[in-house]
């Protein structure tokens, strides 16, 4: 079987675990997590760089420190993976979800921008202007792109759109390490954008996440709720409710050694993505997600769109090659479906309903690629 997406650990992975467990520090304090959290940061192109378990907790940290409350509203895409929508709920505050644009399938910023308009008016509390939601009253307090499959849409138009409505930007930037947008990195445009070094991303620590930001305050704050607010090294002292969300220094070794291999896996997926692009434009009813031309992506995870994507799935599926549907749209979960759903066409259901993902790993061989569209041209050639 070729798989989806596995990780690649040809570098000094084994050492710097060993290192640890040589030194005995394999948990919370140790040098590895200092330093992969300033590499995360040095790469992104941001100040700051927090270490913790995994992107979920990272989002869910970067929820609290925008002040999103119980009584607010959060814009996210509709398609995404429900760990965006949790770590709304975590705080307690209602999702707005916004169609997709069925181009790139990122959130649709002129549907989201023709619904503020209507459906907002700005309120000043203590000073500070925010936008209130006409028919629920409640504050809209932040907006949370998702860089879906490491494509990203327009920053520029999002960014206009979030300083017009007063909403802190808080980037789902976890599929998208190495994304560039007119040149700038993907998790550099929001308050905060939290990475994931899940087992399926582009690099990975197990599980692991940094969130990065440029504000000192809010960085050593965002170190602060991930390790439990203690603030004295030696009393037990606390001076909130925190959260254990650190990552350990085992899981930060690999990470630094994945660092290190990160720009040759980066170039792999694009070439990856390349490759595949070429091999599969014309066959079938094929469609690609489109990338504009301010964007270089990373070239995450290999999706496209056909009518017979189910037939595709199980046919990929029985012949040795490991394919996946797309998450399905999160107006349509059980906890998500009295949200507010903003579209007119639902492409978000299209998307879904077409889109299929093919073998993407950093490590992937041209032979496996190769593999991979011979089974899928049989697939068309047999309809
Ligand atoms: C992977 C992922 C996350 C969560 O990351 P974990 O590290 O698995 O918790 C969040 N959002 C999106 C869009 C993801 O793909």
């Amino acid at each position: 079987m070729i798989p989806l997406s596995v990780p690649f650990l040809n570098g000094n992975e084994w050492k710097y675990v060993k290192d640890c467990l040589d030194t005995g520090w394999i948990s919370s304090a140790g040098s590895y997590v200092n330093q992969f959290e300033q590499q995360v940061a040095d790469y992104a192109g941001a100040k700051y760089g927090i270490a913790c378990m995994n992107g979920t907790v990272g989002l869910h940290i970067a929820q609290i420190l925008s002040g999103v409350t119980a009584n607010d509203h959060v814009i996210a895409p509709n398609i995404t993976f429900i760990a965006t929508l949790n770590a709304i709920k975590y705080t307690g505050a209602s999702p707005i979800l916004i169609d997709v644009d069925p181009k790139n399938w990122q959130m649709d910023l002129d549907l989201l921008d023709a619904y503020l308009r209507d459906n907002t008016i700005e309120k000043e509390v203590d000073d500070i202007l925010y936008s209130f939601h006409k028919s629920t009253n409640k504050r809209i307090k932040a907006i949370m792109p998702v860089h879906v499959l490491g494509n990203i849409g327009d920053m520029d138009r999002l960014q206009d759109i979030a300083s017009s409505f007063h909403l802190d930007i808080l980037e789902d930037s976890t599929e998208a390490l190495g994304t560039l947008y007119k040149g700038k990195h993907a998790g550099s445009f929001g308050k905060f954008g939290v990475f994931s070094f899940n087992g399926n991303k582009i690099i990975s620590t197990g599980g692991g996440g940094v969130i990065v930001t440029n504000n000192e305050a809010l960085a050593k704050k965002a170190k602060h709720l991930t390790t439990q607010a203690k603030t004295s090294s030696m009393e037990y002292l606390h001076d909130e409710i925190g959260y254990n969300y650190r990552l350990v220094n085992v899981l930060a070794a690999v990470g630094v050694a994945q660092m290190e291999e990160f720009p040759t896996l980066l170039e792999n997926k694009r070439k990856m993505d390349r490759f595949y692009r070429a091999e599969l434009t014309g066959i079938g009813d094929i469609e690609f997600q489109s990338v504009s031309s301010d964007v270089d992506a990373n070239c995450w995870l290999f999706t496209f769109k056909t009518k017979y994507m189910r037939d595709l799935l199980e046919y990929l599926n029985e012949n040795g090659v490991q394919s996946r549907p797309f998450w399905v749209p999160m107006n349509q979960l059980d906890m998500f479906k009295n949200e507010i759903y903003v579209s007119n066409e639902n492409h978000s259901d299209k998307v879904y309903n077409s889109a299929i993902s093919i073998p993407s790993s950093a490590g992937i061989t041209t032979t496996e690629m190769e593999t991979v569209v011979k089974t899928i041209k049989e697939f068309y050639k047999a309809l």
